[in-house]
């Protein structure tokens, strides 16, 4: 799992923690959603249990990670929409009891923020008064809603996206897809794992080329094709949100192009003959009203505004810009 994860700096300090035996009680992990924080704690935990203290992958504490069945390892998430007290008590007993293979116990806490005002205050008590051999850590990608009094007594470690480059190269190698590929979906996945790997993998890398090329070729006489991209559009409303996003970020391709940017900084990689013809067909005032047309129709459908209606007008806009 560690091949996939990124943030290798991070994981040396955490590593090195564990081989000098400065492992603290407690870490607050902090960033955005989805880039990794969760496989970085269970690798940290991992690493921290082994009995070679490395993450050997062979010994019998690294074979019950790899089947989460270890039993001095916890994860605690939110039961519903919040992490509750009854959560935290049921955990505190099992953190003071001895560990089953010696070596301590780890509880993974995702989602922090989500505590409760008295589950935050029960954990603060074993956060006063930790155990030996006990680690906690806190996952949150909303730090400041923690009481204070809890940040206080964490060790922080901060995570931040991946450079896209350096994610392209890890989804590269995950997916086993050509360079250009990956570097496209590191781009419209902003940098996130969770989105890369996610559902939107498809739209991403197969749909995305083909409703580009059928939005370039609109034009005021294309009745017949902008009825049929609407058409296109209107049976994909599930993720409707992410290929506006991609047309927004065509359309800025496209300006980038016309102010000058190199073309290896670009998105849309593999559209580039594409962006290169659009970008000299058009006129920067062209663009930028089509880039309009598609920031109105997520402004109409984040108030719910009726979505035929909504793509309807955008691509008719769009076409006569
Ligand atoms: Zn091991």
């Amino acid at each position: 799992m560690d091949s996939i994860v990124g943030h290798q700096q991070q994981i040396r300090i955490l590593n090195a923690a564990i081989e000098h035996n400065r492992v603290a009680h407690a870490y607050l992990f902090d960033g955005p959603d989805g880039i990794g924080k969760k496989l970085v704690a269970q690798i940290f935990a991992r690493n921290f249990l082994c009995e070679s203290a490395n993450g050997c992958g062979l010994c019998a504490s690294c074979s019950q990670m790899a089947a989460h069945t270890h039993p001095d390892f916890f994860t605690l998430e939110p039961d519903g929409t919040a992490i509750k007290i009854d959560q935290i008590r049921a955990l505190q007993p099992q953190l003071v009891l001895r560990s089953f293979a010696g070596r301590g116990k780890v509880c993974l806490i995702d989602s922090a923020e989500l505590m409760t005002h008295e589950a935050a205050n029960a954990l603060l008590k074993t956060l006063e008064e930790p155990t030996a051999g006990t680690l906690i850590i806190l996952i949150s990608s909303r730090p400041d809603s923690l009481l204070s009094t809890i940040r206080s007594r964490c060790q922080r470690v901060r995570f931040n996206r991946l450079p896209s480059r350096e994610l392209a190269r890890h989804l590269e190698k995950a997916l086993t897809i050509s360079a250009a590929e990956a570097k496209v979906l590191a781009a419209v996945a902003d940098g996130s794992f969770e989105k890369a790997l996610g559902q939107h993998q498809d739209l991403y890398l197969k749909k995305r080329a083909g409703l580009i090329q059928s939005l370039s070729a609109l034009s005021p006489t294309s009745s017949i094709q902008t009825f049929e991209l609407a058409q296109a559009l209107k049976a994909e409303k599930d993720t409707i949100d992410e290929i506006l996003n991609l047309f927004d970020v065509f359309f800025r391709d496209l300006l980038l192009v016309q102010h000058g940017q190199a073309e290896d900084q670009l998105i849309n990689q593999d559209l580039l003959p594409l962006i290169q013809q659009q970008s000299r067909q058009l006129s920067t005032p062209q663009v930028m009203d089509k880039l309009e047309a598609v920031a109105r129709a997520r402004r109409y459908l984040s108030r719910n505004v009726n979505l035929h209606l909504t793509l309807d007008h955008m691509l008719m806009q769009i076409a006569h810009a």
